[in-house]
């Protein structure tokens, strides 16, 4: 019963270690335990770790691990793949055939069907494509993607590594060493960057493997009940609880320890029952598979907001700016409007109220080859930003700024609700949008 009940509490610390690490940053957990665990494993242990080594080591052992972390998320290699893909087919390896006699016909169909997905998704998003890194030879396609909006993504700057003009909402790649466009993030898990091209397959990835990891927790749930249920005249001791003689059996704290008893015991017999490669693993799928589908809710959520994750960086700062009355609203001249679809009275420039629209044209067979040529996006901002460094109305517009808004058109802005996010077209055809591409 010890070793059975030290595997289920292992697991469960495991997980929920992995789960602080993944969401304790996000400002929704800043003020709760989770933030405050998160914290300690991110930064209070590390540079408690960090003085003892110095003192002992003069920072030797320290170092190396941070040049191995350093490594680990900073450069091209195919480790944390490996790991992750490592986890999945030792979990599946022990799991499948261990529980294989005790399932449905159903089911056993239904497996080989589910546990490709992940490794097929890895692929895809790992998979090197000419849409998501641009190149020379892609390079003027990729400028007619989408438009400056003047907030997030001016006309004119090149990327120094690339020599080449940046298309709007691309972002260099120091560690895959390429421009990619429609940037969202360089991800460790697939060794790749993830913008326009592959980022529905890292959307797909992290359905699937939710939807596979819950499913082999709800499989380790049916094939294990029927023992359990069977020998439990066996455990019926191991349920009786036995408080401590001094405790006051109306308090919380009782209560608490009373149901963690039953709970932990429950998980303890089913890993006797069921051993390491059927309820071992069978826990570790119970408690990590929101792990994926939280990371694809925040996903989707982004989605919605009509950004990427590099995106979202971007608008915060702008945000906290706001906040501090630093930031100026400008309307841009009708006249400089670029992209080829009419001008729609009813649209009004609001990129919410076109969320029926889907539209996206073809491109004429030569557009002009300039720094800001005509993009199929469906809309062109209206609006440029600006931060003053003394909070005063901008005096003195940048030439880029200049030439295409009206310098009086300047007001003070408060709220980022006010500003036009010219890349969210609506959740769906923000979604349609990125399935396609
Ligand atoms: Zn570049
Ligand atoms: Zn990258």
């Amino acid at each position: 019963m010890a070793f059975a009940r030290a595997i289920a509490i292992f697991t469960i610390t495991v997980s929920l270690l992995t789960f602080v690490a993944f969401f304790g940053r996000l400002p929704a957990f800043r003020n709760t335990p989770i933030g405050f665990l998160h914290r300690l494993l991110v930064l209070h242990i590390p540079s408690a770790l960090r003085n003892l080594d110095i003192k002992l080591t003069n920072g030797r052992i320290t170092n190396g691990g941070a040049r191995l972390g350093h490594y680990l998320m900073n450069d091209k290699h195919p480790v944390v793949m490996i790991f992750f893909l490592g986890l999945v087919t030792i979990s599946a390896g022990l799991f499948v055939p261990t529980v294989w006699h005790l399932l449905p016909t159903r089911h056993k169909l239904l497996i080989p069907l589910v546990v490709p997905l992940p490794y097929l998704f890895t692929y895809l998003c790992a998979r090197r494509n000419n849409e998501t890194m641009i190149h020379e030879l892609n390079h003027a396609a990729q400028m007619r993607h989408y438009p400056y909006d003047r907030i997030l993504f001016f006309p004119g700057q090149c990327c120094s590594t690339c020599k080449f003009l940046k298309p709007a909402r691309s972002k260099h790649c120091s560690i895959c060493k390429s421009c990619v466009s429609r940037m969202d993030h360089h991800c460790v898990w697939v060794n790749n960057c993830l913008g326009r091209g592959n980022y529905k397959w890292f959307l797909a990835l992290l359905f699937f493997t939710g939807v596979m990891i819950a499913y082999g927790a709800y499989l380790a749930y049916i094939a294990l009940t029927p023992m359990v249920e069977f020998n439990y005249k066996k455990y019926e001791g191991w349920y009786r609880y036995k408080p401590s003689p001094d405790a006051d059996p109306t308090s919380w704290g009782m209560y608490l320890d009373m149901k963690l008893h039953y709970f932990l015991t429950y998980l303890t017999i089913y890993i006797e029952e069921g051993g390491i490669s059927a309820a071992g693993v069978g826990l570790l799928a119970l408690l990590t598979w929101p792990l994926p589908l939280g990371l694809l809710a925040y996903q989707l959520y982004l989605v919605y907001a009509g950004m990427t994750t590099n995106e979202s960086a971007k608008w915060s700062d702008w945000r906290d700016d706001i906040a501090d009355g630093v930031v100026f609203l400008g309307q841009r001249k009708e006249e400089t409007f670029r992209d080829y679809l009419p001008r729609q009275s009813n649209l009004n420039g609001s990129a919410r109220s076109s969320s029926s629209r889907s539209a996206f044209p073809t491109l004429p067979e030569t557009p002009p080859e300039d720094e800001e040529p005509p993009t199929t996006w469906p809309l062109e901002s209206k609006h440029i930003l600006i931060r003053t460094t003394n909070g005063q109305p901008p005096n003195n517009l940048p030439p880029r700024i200049k030439s295409v808004a009206d310098k009086e058109s300047f007001v003070r802005v408060w709220d980022l609700g006010a500003v036009q996010n010219v890349y969210d077209l609506g959740f769906w055809d923000n979604l349609l949008n990125i399935l396609k591409n």
